[in-house]
């Protein structure tokens, strides 16, 4: 695989690059206004990089999940605000992906300029299954430049046009943040330092089964909180009251503690209300002795204690899930204390999932304590399972 350093080597002052970023940034519902810009910063050291040596830089980049039909909704316009003031320069944005406004303005490109071309996914073929429909796409953006550069780490295990077709089109490169975190996981998967730790959280236990199941034989502890705990509790015979349960993968969980033994660390207590709502009453009850009609909203004290004893001692940490419904207040404690204890770990550290990086930053925990802040959810999980990713493969052509 080609790094960007290999490009600049080559020289790109004056050339057209396409770069794929990972713009997809969560928006306030009611103002659209940006309310985490992790992906944005993190995908600068790429675009200051080609700027500074003259590229002229043709961002492609998708936002949330239009249905492949501009909706204003969608429009990356706040991210091109956003990423020109973090840049310091004007970012202009397309009023199309790859149709005459793009070309027009990525025609005009001067020297160390950049431009934002429109959501991707206002057009259909960018996710399309038909490999001709996305190929048509492909062209069109492959037209707009003379070389691609991938730095969308978060959208690396997706078949799309502007991850996969296009760098069958044009000579192709790895920016900073995709080989940043392709060396992270690396570590994560061979030969980690231990003891190696992993800290699952999140909503659904389905979708994190698989990185569970190819994590296992390499782990010393799994510890497992958030929603996705309720279905291994009851694979343990406990009532789970109406905490998030999902019933079609008890027997996939029975069959993991067996084989797991004292490597899988479910919560001790769990915090429950009735209801999920900022301003109910909670109490904190023993894992196993949830009423009926409450919900395990978060995990307890004595779990963050148990669960920090794991992580101290660790060398190697990797975590992904929050470990309770943290957007609410009074569910917070058990991700804020499972942040801290990762940041306070004498090693490599990784935090991995949308979600999670959110609020390692809205519970205003210091993102430098951490060995490396994942921007990719869904690819880290689908790395760590082992499963070959488009976009990398792609790249590494
Ligand atoms: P990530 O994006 O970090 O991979 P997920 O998307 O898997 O994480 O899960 C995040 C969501 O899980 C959060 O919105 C959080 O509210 C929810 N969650 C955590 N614990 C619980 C719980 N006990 N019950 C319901 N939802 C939960
Ligand atoms: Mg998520």
């Amino acid at each position: 695989m080609r790094s960007l350093d290999d490009l600049l080597a080559e020289g790109v002052s004056g050339r057209r690059v396409l770069l794929r970023a990972d713009l997809n940034v969560p928006l306030d519902k009611q103002t659209r206004a940006i309310t985490d810009d992790g992906r944005i910063r993190a995908s600068l050291p790429t675009i200051a990089a080609l700027r500074d040596a003259g590229a002229r830089v043709v961002v492609a980049a998708h936002l949330g999940r239009p249905k492949g039909a501009p909706d204003p909704q969608y429009s990356l316009a706040p991210v091109a605000a956003r990423l020109g003031e973090l840049l310091g320069a004007e970012v202009p944005l397309a009023a199309d992906v790859a149709g005459e406004d793009a070309r027009a303005r990525a025609d005009a490109l001067g020297d160390g300029d950049v431009l934002l071309l429109e959501n991707v996914r206002f057009e259909a073929a960018e996710t399309s299954k038909d490999d001709a429909e996305r190929g048509e796409l492909a062209d069109r953006l492959a037209a707009l430049a003379d070389v691609y550069v991938d730095d969308a780490f978060g959208a690396v295990h997706r078949k799309h046009a502007s991850v996969f077709d296009v760098a069958q089109r044009l000579p192709h490169v790895a920016g900073r943040l995709v080989a940043t975190e392709l060396d992270v996981l690396q570590r994560l998967t061979t030969d980690p330092d231990r003891p190696y730790v992993v800290v699952l959280g999140g909503s659904k236990v389905s979708d994190k089964l698989a990185v569970i199941e190819a994590l296992l034989p390499k782990v010393d502890r799994l510890l497992v909180g958030g929603g996705m705990c309720f279905t291994f509790l009851a694979a343990q015979g406990h009532g789970v009251g109406r905490s998030l349960l999902e019933a079609d993968q008890v027997d996939t969980c029975r069959r993991l503690l067996a084989e797991a033994g004292e490597r899988i660390v479910l919560p001790v207590d769990v915090v429950v209300a009735p209801e999920f709502s900022a301003d109910v009453e909670t109490a904190v009850v023993a894992a196993e002795q949830i009423p009926d009609g409450q919900m395990g909203l978060d995990v307890g004290p004595r779990t963050v204690e148990a669960f920090g004893r794991e992580l101290a001692g660790a060398r190697t940490v990797f975590w992904n899930g929050p470990m309770g419904v943290f957007e609410l207040a009074p569910f917070q404690a058990g991700t804020r204390g499972v942040a801290e204890a990762v940041a306070a770990v004498d090693g490599l550290s990784v935090v991995g999932g949308g979600d999670s990086a959110a609020a390692v930053r809205q519970l205003g925990l210091d993102e430098a304590a951490y060995g490396h802040i994942s921007t990719g959810g869904g690819a880290s999980l689908e790395y760590l399972e082992g499963r070959e990713l488009p976009g990398l493969a792609v790249l590494a052509d």
